[in-house]
Formats: structure tokens, C-alpha cells, sequence
């Protein structure tokens, strides 16, 4: 087997961040710089520039995979973007591996990028929804509160504050910024993101930056519609609109609450509940259980969902809720089933 070309990075420039200026490119072009294994067995590509999202800022890193057009079975899968120094680690592994593709990845050839579309939208969804939420604080006087953490992961995001409200008031409160913050999703606004000089930064978060924030530096703003922005190196939607519903919950900290900060966890929902019913628009809309796969895929993209998601949407609702008069005819009737598969589910149920 081939050695892999172990190089250091210590001469590397910082990468470009091709996501700073376009939030909502998922393919782009960049050229290779070189490929790095370290220590801990991870190989990496190192670009000239990047659409990929590095983790941090609380946000999770982008996945996807690189190519190179000259090389068709070239392909690089990215499952993790980290960044250290300035310079932007793309890990991953060749899909065929063993073709010593290390050697065809000489400095400058061009490389092909493309960005999980879905994953990056959910995170800046997750993301935009973290800002908007402080956002409101000042609108339902909260505006004392002073953010020390922002976790916009999936799997339970969350701003944290230090300062406290009064146990009787949470409830309320937590209502009142759910309330607000849903009026400006509906409301809609632009949003922006641009590097700016200290001074104009200032202005525009409201008259002063974080400490964090050197003096004289210029520090990229995020601003979400006509509300006060704020310093961020990460991701977002382009319209508040595009974060659908939100909701807001007050999360306890694991050691009971009194430590002086207060955990507000932002749940963006996936759409709106519709406010009236119809028998006629359920029965023409809704997918069937006799549909088949095609037009099972078909009628989920009418409602904008991938095939991947008609499977997990589909697991998650049958999974101990499907009686078996409803696809018994599918398994005994349809040509496509394997017999051994009858008797075998036949022993399952
Ligand atoms: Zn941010």
C-alpha cells in the first residue's frame, strides 16, 4: 500500500472563508493546498478557500464531500470541518480507498465542493433562531440578562444568560418571548452578514461590542431584520421567515437552578400547525397507506420533503402504530415480496 504524504501546515496560509460572503452557496470551487493525516489517524484535505463550515460558535461543522472533475472516481467524504490557526481541516476519507488517490492531489488542482444542503440549513435555522431569541429579550425586558453561551447543536440548542428572573415570573416571560419572537418570524426581514470596522460594528450592535471583541479590529455582524446586530462568525437563513416557528423553554441547569445563570432552550419547529381543518384537502394531500414507493416519494416532494426524509418521517409514525390489516396485502398480493419474508414476518407478528 501506498504512504500516504504526511504534511505539515505550518506553511499553509489561512483558508478563505467562502461562507462569510455567501452563506448560501452548497457547491463551490477551490483548489488544493495539501493533504494532512494526524496523529490521531484522520486524514484531511486543506483548500485554498472553503464552503465548509468549521465547528464553533457553537454551531456544528458542515459535512459533504470534495471532488476533483479530472479524476471521475476521485471522491473525498467530509464528515468533519475543524479549524485551527486560520487554516480549515476538511476530514474525512476517499470513498475508494486503495486507488492512491493521495497522489493524484497535487498543490493547486482544482477541487469541487459540495455542501450537505439539508444538515446546513437545519444548523442555521438552529442558529438564526439562537439570535432572534436574544433578540427579544430587550422587547419583553429581559434586556438586563447578559448571554454567556450559544449551543445551536440539534440535539437541544440553547442561549445561556447570566443574571436572574424571579421563579414566579419564568413561566410568563418565557411565553411572552415565544410570542415575540414568532411575530417576527411571521413578520419576515433580511438577513445580513458583513466584516465591518470596529467603529461601524459598534453602531450597529446597539453603541458597544463584547470584550471579546479587540478594539480596532474588524469583526464580521450578523443582523437579523431592523434588530441590533451581533458579532458571529457562523451561519444563517436569509430571511427571519425561513426559521417557520419557534418555540422557547426554560431549561433547568443539572444542578438545580440559583447558579446565576438562566438556560433558554430554542426549539425551531419544521411548520406551522394549520389554525383551521379540512376533510377534503386531508384526504387529497395526505399520503395513503396503499400508495407505492414512487408515488409515495412524489407526494412527499409536493410538500418539499427528499426521500430521505418521507423514510424517517415515515419510520417515526409506523413504528408500533400500523395494524397489520393495513399492509397485509402488500406483503401477500404484491409481486415484488419475497416468499421466505412472509413466513418469516408471519414469525415476527
Ligand atoms: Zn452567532
Amino acid at each position: 500500500m501506498m504512504m500516504m504524504e504526511v504534511t505539515t501546515t505550518t506553511t499553509a496560509n489561512p483558508t478563505k472563508l467562502d461562507y462569510h460572503d455567501d452563506m448560501w452557496k452548497f457547491h463551490s470551487v477551490s483548489s488544493f493546498v495539501s493533504f494532512f493525516q494526524g496523529e490521531d489517524g484522520r486524514c484531511a484535505l486543506i483548500l485554498d478557500s472553503t464552503i465548509f463550515y468549521p465547528q464553533g460558535g457553537g454551531q456544528p461543522s458542515d459535512t459533504g464531500f470534495i471532488t476533483i472533475s479530472s479524476h471521475p472516481h476521485f471522491k473525498f467524504i467530509v464528515n468533519d470541518v475543524r479549524s485551527k490557526d486560520g487554516i480549515v481541516f476538511h476530514y474525512g476519507f476517499f470513498e475508494n480507498s486503495g486507488e492512491g488517490f493521495e497522489s493524484k492531489l497535487e498543490k493547486g488542482v482544482q477541487v469541487l465542493l459540495y455542501v450537505d444542503e439539508s444538515r446546513r440549513t437545519l444548523n442555521s435555522r438552529l442558529h438564526s433562531a439562537g439570535h432572534l431569541l436574544d433578540a427579544c429579550l430587550g422587547n419583553v425586558g429581559l434586556g438586563y440578562l447578559e448571554p454567556t453561551k450559544a449551543y445551536h447543536f440539534p440535539d437541544g440548542p440553547y442561549v445561556e444568560y447570566k443574571g436572574s428572573v424571579p421563579q414566579s415570573e419564568m413561566q410568563m416571560k418565557q411565553k411572552e418571548l415565544e410570542i415575540e419572537a414568532n411575530k417576527l418570524i411571521s413578520k419576515g426581514g433580511k438577513v445580513s452578514a458583513a466584516i465591518l470596522p470596529y467603529e461601524e460594528a459598534c453602531e450597529l450592535c446597539g453603541g458597544c461590542l463584547p470584550d471579546y471583541i479587540p478594539k480596532g479590529s474588524t469583526p464580521r455582524i450578523v443582523k437579523l431584520g431592523d434588530t441590533p446586530g451581533c458579532p458571529c462568525g457562523g451561519t444563517h437563513v436569509a430571511d427571519i421567515s425561513e426559521i417557520l416557528s419557534m418555540k422557547v423553554r426554560h431549561r433547568r441547569n443539572m444542578d438545580g437552578v440559583g447558579d446565576g445563570t438562566i438556560k433558554l432552550g430554542t426549539v425551531p419547529l419544521r411548520r406551522r400547525d394549520s389554525t383551521t381543518a379540512s376533510l377534503s384537502t386531508a384526504n387529497s394531500n395526505l399520503p395513503g397507506p396503499n400508495l407505492n414507493l414512487s408515488n409515495l416519494i412524489i407526494a412527499f416532494s409536493n410538500k418539499g420533503f427528499t426521500a430521505k426524509e418521507l423514510v424517517a418521517l415515515s419510520g417515526s409514525h409506523t413504528i408500533g402504530q400500523a395494524r397489520c390489516a393495513v399492509f397485509r396485502s402488500h406483503i401477500y398480493n404484491d409481486t415484488n415480496i419475497n416468499a421466505e419474508e412472509n413466513t418469516r414476518t408471519e414469525d415476527v407478528a
